[in-house]
């Protein structure tokens, strides 16, 4: 039987039509299309290793096919593979699991996705720290709660301070969102920060973490990598540590992340996933065991080049009159402030007044495909993913900066 036909959006449910598409793929298929079009776009909107995946994990993964892999696994993952994870978190993070502690999704967005679906509560409050991924704050409407959006600008390196933390908590807040390396600033939060935050945690005993450590290999100074649970165990009894394969070894198109934390929490999370996806492919499980487990002798490699691009990325954002830009100490983004362009006119006389405008105006005119600070929840910036060839950012920073000079 048809549905009675609704007109224009009555169709659809309030929380989706309060929730805005990810900026970043918005982007991404705006420039797809121009590309289909006929024009000369570069997309550096969509941030994903260029490199590819290490020959024994896709060695691996055709091994599992060959062995007819092919069937539904554990809803939470393959045992084989959560047992991979534990060794994963006890080795680099010095975090200790049981394999009921671990589930496996879709990539960590789908952690992120299933946690917050299993707690929130209509009107529960997270504290998201800004600029951050545009996913956080879509993601928390769409289970039914309210984003606190909370500016952390370039003067505080982009990091939330503990007296932010401390002004914010409700008695509604549910989760702190922490994300470091942090997409889009790069910003790395050092072990004092992270025991800083934790002081006024330990205040509040109803307020959780979800630690997004997805850029965990992904960092440029020699300092150990610090996450809330290790750096203030207290905490590990309300903390979801998410971390994925996509960016440190190259596979965001095989979709595998994993979290850990109290059982009660994977439970719930494992209820959602078995109501929604079931678990993410089996093939790519097998592949994710043979990447956790397997020689990281490829990664100086990456962070090499990643490293060359940030540094000449910087180089010529700085030297682009109206733009700024701190160094970004991890992650493959920058995130220069374009304040010093808004309000001057493009050719045609139209007023670059926000952000947004800026990156229409560099997809229209440049054919550079970036995405508006205010996606992240910072306007008066834009993010530039560096994930991309030396040649092609050459080219697109030309373009920038020839774009930008023509704004009077
Ligand atoms: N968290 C952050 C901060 C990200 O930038 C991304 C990248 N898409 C993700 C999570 C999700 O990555 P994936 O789902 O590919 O594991
Ligand atoms: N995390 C990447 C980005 O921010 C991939 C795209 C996405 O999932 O948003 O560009």
């Amino acid at each position: 039987m048809n549905h009675p036909s609704l007109p224009g959006h009555a169709f659809l449910a309030q929380r989706v039509l309060g929730a805005k598409p990810s900026a970043t793929k918005e982007m991404t298929r705006l420039a797809n299309q121009m590309k289909r079009e006929g024009r000369d776009v570069i997309a550096l909107s969509q941030g994903e290793p260029d490199f590819p995946t290490p020959l024994h994990v896709r060695e691996a993964a055709k091994a599992a096919i060959d062995r007819n892999e092919s069937r539904y696994t554990d809803v939470a993952g393959t045992l084989l593979l959560r047992e991979a994870v534990m060794r994963k978190f006890e080795r680099d993070n010095g975090l200790r699991f049981s394999p009921e502690q671990i589930q496996v999704g879709c990539g960590a967005k789908q952690l992120l996705y299933n946690a917050l679906q299993a707690t929130i509560n209509d009107g529960d409050e997270v504290v998201i720290p800004t600029p951050a991924w545009v996913s956080y704050p879509e993601m928390v409407l769409l289970a039914g709660g309210r984003p606190v959006i909370v500016r952390c600008g370039a003067s505080s390196g982009f990091k939330l301070t503990p007296q932010q933390l401390e002004e914010v908590i409700t008695p509604r807040t549910k989760w702190l969102m922490l994300n470091s390396p942090s997409n889009p600033s790069g910003a790395v939060y050092s072990q004092e920060e992270l025991a800083a935050l934790g002081e006024v945690l330990l205040r509040h005993p109803h307020v959780w973490v979800m630690a997004d450590d997805i850029y965990e290999k992904i960092r440029y100074e020699d300092t150990a990598f610090a996450t809330p649970a290790a750096v203030v165990p207290e905490l590990a009894g309300r903390t979801l540590t998410i971390n994925g394969v996509s960016k440190a070894y190259a596979m965001t198109g095989w979709r595998v992340g994993f979290g850990a934390g109290p059982v009660e929490l994977i439970r719930a999370m494992n209820l959602v996933q078995s109501q929604s996806t079931s678990h993410t492919s089996s093939i790519s499980q097998a592949a994710s065991i043979a990447a956790l487990d397997g020689p990281m002798d490829f990664l100086p490699g990456f962070v090499k080049a990643f490293r060359r691009r940030r540094d000449r990325v910087v180089e010529v954002l700085r030297s682009i009159e109206g733009l700024s830009c701190d160094l970004p100490p991890g992650a493959f983004y920058a995130f220069p402030g374009c304040q010093g362009l808004l309000g001057r006119r493009d050719k045609l006389n139209n007023l670059i007044a926000t952000d947004s405008d800026l990156a229409l105006y560099l997809l229209r005119e440049a054919g550079v495909a970036v995405v508006q600070g205010a996606a992240f929840e910072l306007p008066g910036h834009f993010r530039i993913s560096y994930a991309a060839s030396d040649e092609e950012l050459e080219e697109a920073l030309r373009r920038i900066a020839v774009a930008c000079a023509e704004l009077r």
